[in-house]
């Protein structure tokens, strides 16, 4: 279609451009209707606009042309609101439709207190406003996080009787919640005359935020009907909340109930694994992931690889590295490093950084916490050191106490007791429990009673409530046969009220979580377990086995502490994986506390005696025992 346009006086476009002027006064030429369109468009302020309306009237184009949107937007925060006003009457176009999509656009961009002000120009000059009106300016008070405007826009509401309006409610509930005001959102909560499942998954999502699981797994409890964005907000709560047990239990539920997990219920379903170790679970899952067309999602990726290494499947966690290729991450990359390093293996940790260089990636404080934990899983020192300075000069990473940790951890593994003494001392950040913690542990590594007592008095003040520095400390005098200090030990303990944390270990078997305690009697068939253990110690002493009392505290005769050793929770639980799992398979044991000295030895020897690989995951790292002999190398 074209349109012939008449010339048009000079002065008259004085303020457009040349080339608008050229196409306007070349009336020889017949214009396209694209080309006037483009003209139309050419105006960036009310000033621009008013040479462009000008045009309009002189062409006679129907005024209907002009982009009302932009018309708005160019006026709508200017003294020229009611001139925008004046062309909308004019094309008889109902004024709210148009302010509200530029209300939208503000409240969408990167700067929503546009909203905000242009809702004040409305009501300043009296346009109408509806539903839509404050759905738009209240998403940018949440931008915002701003609840002195939120709360203006509610009262409007309120009094423009809206309050029928669910959209707009849960736009307040929400903007409540946001704002941290967890009571005024329960109020609007419980005064809304119908909810929604958007309502309630507002709810459980805010108090999972605020770590309140149990109002929001009552909220789930009460919702009338569940969607998925409902459980899944559930299953991360728990996850997030330290309660993987309680989010798998629920996933299992979700999955009853016929509902289909969506990408982000797995990330959080195995997150949950990775903390359990549920490694049925998690293979499934990833099965499921996959048949679902999740297989390129790069946050399923780096969680399926942590999931596989904190279950102690390294090989797994690899594969689904290597399949990322191109799509790695620096999550990706760190993670691998980390699980290699707690798996042992430092030296393909260094080599896989070696490779991350190369391809270009930077590196990030993650990254080297992975490398210096490695380092120290080997005693690689000089590796250590040469990473710690680097990290700074070479990647302007400034270090974190985390790192500190990992190196005081490296020194005093090693045996450096006085370097990591004085590497402490000069640490440009007040030292935390964790980093006399790795002190502590290297001093009962080596025997050094003298700096173990200087480590705790300082982690007296700073953690006075954790038993595991007392049961180091005790133990640290027990092996030196200094019964009376190890007394003393406990008893400070028991006049704090402090108990020692109990020791668990669990054997997962068919699906099923089996958790044992030291002396456990508990289980089914505990008779059975003791009755095999029986007949595995003869084979055991014949391999040359000599059970190590010298982890057990208490005072008591020889045969006594060797009955309580032989009760220890991962030697119930590796002996019930014996006789209730087929021959062959690996046996993946999971302790929350550290391996003692004679459950690594016994299960070296028994690697080889049952010829099975048997992994354990103990609080710090990974074992893989295999015939006869364990991946730390001796080294933990
Ligand atoms: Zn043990
Ligand atoms: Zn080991």
């Amino acid at each position: 279609m074209v349109c012939p346009l008449p010339s048009v006086s000079f002065s008259m476009l004085s303020s457009l451009n040349l080339e608008q002027r050229q196409s306007l006064n070349s009336s020889s030429k017949p214009m396209s209707a694209s080309r006037r369109t483009e003209l139309l468009h050419n105006f960036n302020s009310p000033f621009e606009l008013r040479q462009v309306h000008g045009l309009v009237i002189k062409t006679g184009t129907p005024l209907s042309e002009l982009p009302m949107l932009r018309v708005a937007s160019v006026c709508a925060l200017t003294l020229s609101f009611p001139y925008a006003q004046q062309i909308f009457q004019q094309i008889n176009q109902p004024e709210t439709f148009i302010w509200n999509s530029c209300l939208k656009d503000y409240a969408e961009s990167d700067s929503p207190f546009d909203a905000i002000l242009l809702f004040h120009q409305l009501r300043r000059h009296d346009v109408c406003l509806d539903s839509f009106t404050f759905s738009f300016v209240l998403k940018a008070c949440v931008q915002l996080q701003d609840l002195r405007h939120g709360r203006i826009v509610h009262a409007f509401v309120e009094k423009l009787g809206l309050q029928l309006n669910l959209v707009l409610q849960n736009v307040i509930l929400h903007l409540y919640a946001t704002c941290g005001n967890i009571s005024d959102a329960l109020l609007a909560f419980d005064k809304m005359p119908q909810r929604d499942a958007v309502t309630w998954n507002t709810m459980i999502t805010h108090l999972v935020k605020r770590g309140d699981i149990d109002s929001a797994y009552q909220m789930f409890v009460q919702m009338p009907e569940r969607n998925v964005r409902s459980w899944t907000a559930m299953v991360g709560g728990f996850v997030q909340c330290g309660k993987p047990k309680e989010a798998i239990e629920l996933y299992t539920k979700m999955e009853e109930s016929g509902l289909k997990p969506n990408e982000v219920t797995v990330v959080a379903v195995l997150a949950a694994c990775a903390d359990l170790g549920a490694l049925d679970l998690g293979i499934r899952v990833h099965e499921y992931s996959n048949k679902n067309g999740f297989k390129n999602n790069i946050h399923i990726c780096n969680t399926l690889i942590d999931m596989y290494i904190k279950c102690g499947c390294l090989e797994a966690a690899d594969h689904v590295f290597e399949g990322m290729k191109e799509r790695r991450t620096i999550v990706s990359w760190s993670a691998m490093i980390q699980g290699l390093a707690i798996h042992g293996k430092a030296k393909e940790a260094l080599e896989l950084f070696s490779e991350m260089i190369r391809t270009g990636m930077k590196p990030n404080g993650v990254t080297f916490i992975g490398l210096l934990t490695a380092c120290s899983h080997m005693g690689l020192i000089n590796e250590g050191r040469t990473f710690f300075s680097s990290m700074t000069r070479d990647y302007g990473i400034v270090p974190c106490i985390e790192h500190y940790g990992c190196m005081v951890d490296l020194l005093s593994r090693a045996g450096h007791l006085e370097e990591a003494h004085d590497f402490i001392k000069q640490m440009p950040i007040k030292p935390n429990a964790a980093v006399w913690g790795a002190l502590l542990g290297g001093c009962k590594v080596h025997k050094n009673i003298e700096m173990a007592e200087e480590a705790m008095r300082q982690l007296h003040e700073l953690d006075p409530l954790n038993d595991g520095y007392y049961v180091v400390l005790a133990n640290i005098y027990s092996e030196a046969k200094k019964w009376e200090d190890a007394a003393r030990v406990r008893k400070s303990m028991k006049d704090k009220g402090l108990k020692k944390t109990i020791a668990w270990s669990s054997v997962t078997v068919e699906g099923l979580v089996h958790e044992f305690v030291a002396g456990d009697e508990t289980h089914s068939q505990s008779e059975e377990i003791y009755h095999i253990w029986d007949h595995l110690l003869i084979r055991l002493r014949s391999k040359g086995y000599v059970p190590n009392t010298s982890v057990v505290l208490l005072d008591m005769d020889e045969e006594e502490k060797e009955k309580v050793l032989f009760r220890h929770s991962e030697k119930l639980a590796l002996v019930f994986g014996l006789i209730s799992m087929p021959p062959g398979k690996t046996i993946r044991i999971f302790k929350n506390l550290r391996v003692c000295e004679d459950c690594h030895a016994s299960f070296k020897l028994i690697s080889g005696i049952v010829n099975r690989e048997i992994v354990v995951r103990d609080r710090n790292r990974f074992h893989c025992f295999k015939d006869g002999s364990c991946s730390c190398r001796d080294y933990w």
